[in-house]
């Protein structure tokens, strides 16, 4: 073999090694005594001059490619680490605006989802003695975000100003195409979406009947959805702690139960009116149906006492407290390897 094809067939095995990155001086070493072995040197430059060079191009390969070595990213999210998800706001309003959704409004919801998704909400402790036990900090925590999509500075709130509502995003009938839903399209009054793998996406839309009423207080898109409408949409009177703000939704938890839907959670009570679908999570009580107002504990059904006071029923903000460990393990799952929001987790990693 000749002095060329010996070092070409050592160039061959450091890009095929730097390709697996395990062990990587290991190999290199290896490679390095298995080729000065098994060369033959048919040209006048002496086996020693071609060992030291050889030697030489192993060893700045070896250590170039040592010092990328990435962090190994485990398949499963460890248990103890916090997911930390940027979030952007978009705010469509009508101007002048007939509600003053001010960034301390904003801001006060952020940190009511950081109460509720690490179990910092003080309220936490009055669930009932039987539910204590599965109160789960769920090791989520969200901030606004500090980049857009192109890498420049932004405070994560973006504000429109038309008369696109809320109802311009929900989707009411499965053939509704996606340019006829304006909330999503910055060419038609909305908001486009950003990119799902780095972003929460809240739209703060009006909710209202033609009276003005507030008839919906939000609706949520789960993990599988469309990219271009992927996120949660929320009442401004739903949103936040701080006025305007609407009677009972007041505790900014419309937001903590949308973003469980976001999460991949389901309703506690699964399909309304049924015993036997519920929500596929383990350790929450199977329910017959949906609780509203503020019950008083306990009430019960399908032979067991219900957990309405979990995030995922439809009680008013001031009886949602908690979520359930099964429900934290259902989250994290979409984080982990082959979960359908790995890339945002991944993203999250670079961007923390
Ligand atoms: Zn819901």
């Amino acid at each position: 073999m000749s002095c060329r094809l010996v070092i070409l067939f050592l160039l061959k095995d450091i890009t095929s090694i730097s390709k697996g990155r395990e062990n990587v001086t290991q190999y290199c070493l290896t490679i390095l005594v298995f080729n000065l072995i098994s060369s033959k040197v048919d040209y006048p430059m002496i086996r020693s001059e071609i060992a030291m060079l050889v030697l030489a191009i192993l060893l700045s390969s070896c250590s170039k490619d040592t010092e990328v070595k990435p962090t190994k990213i485990p398949a499963e999210i460890p248990s103890n680490e916090i997911i930390r998800i940027p979030i952007v706001v978009h705010v469509v309003n009508y101007s002048p605006a007939p509600f003053e959704i001010s960034d301390e409004k904003i801001k006060s919801q952020i940190e009511v989802l950081n109460q509720d998704y690490r179990r910092q909400n003080p309220d936490h402790t009055n669930a009932p003695s039987e539910f204590i036990d599965l109160v789960a900090d769920v090791g989520i925590e969200f901030h606004l975000a500090e980049k857009d999509p192109e890498g420049n500075l932004t405070s994560g709130i973006v504000r429109t100003s038309s008369e696109v509502t809320g109802w311009d995003g929900k989707t009411i009938a499965d053939e509704t195409s996606f340019e006829d839903l304006k909330l999503y399209n910055t060419n038609q009054g909305g908001q486009d979406a950003w990119p799902r793998d780095q972003y929460l996406n809240i739209w703060i839309a009006d909710l209202s009947d033609r009276h003005g009423n507030l008839v919906l207080a939000g609706y949520a898109q789960f993990p599988d959805c469309d990219p271009r409408i992927d996120g949660v949409v929320i009442d401004p009177r739903a949103f936040g702690t701080l006025p305007p703000i609407a009677p009972n939704l007041n505790y900014g938890r419309t937001a903590t139960h949308e973003i469980g839907h976001w999460l991949s959670l389901l309703h506690i009570y699964g399909k309304d009116g049924d015993c036997e679908e519920g929500d596929m999570v383990d350790d929450t009580p199977v329910q017959l149906s949906q609780y509203t107002g503020n019950p008083t504990y306990p009430q019960s059904s399908c032979g067991s006492n219900d957990m309405f006071m979990n995030f995922m029923d439809r009680v008013y903000d001031e009886s949602m407290i908690m979520f359930t460990k099964g429900q934290r393990e259902r989250i994290r799952s979409i984080f982990n390897d082959g979960g359908s929001r790995r890339q945002l987790y991944l993203n999250t990693l670079n961007n923390n």
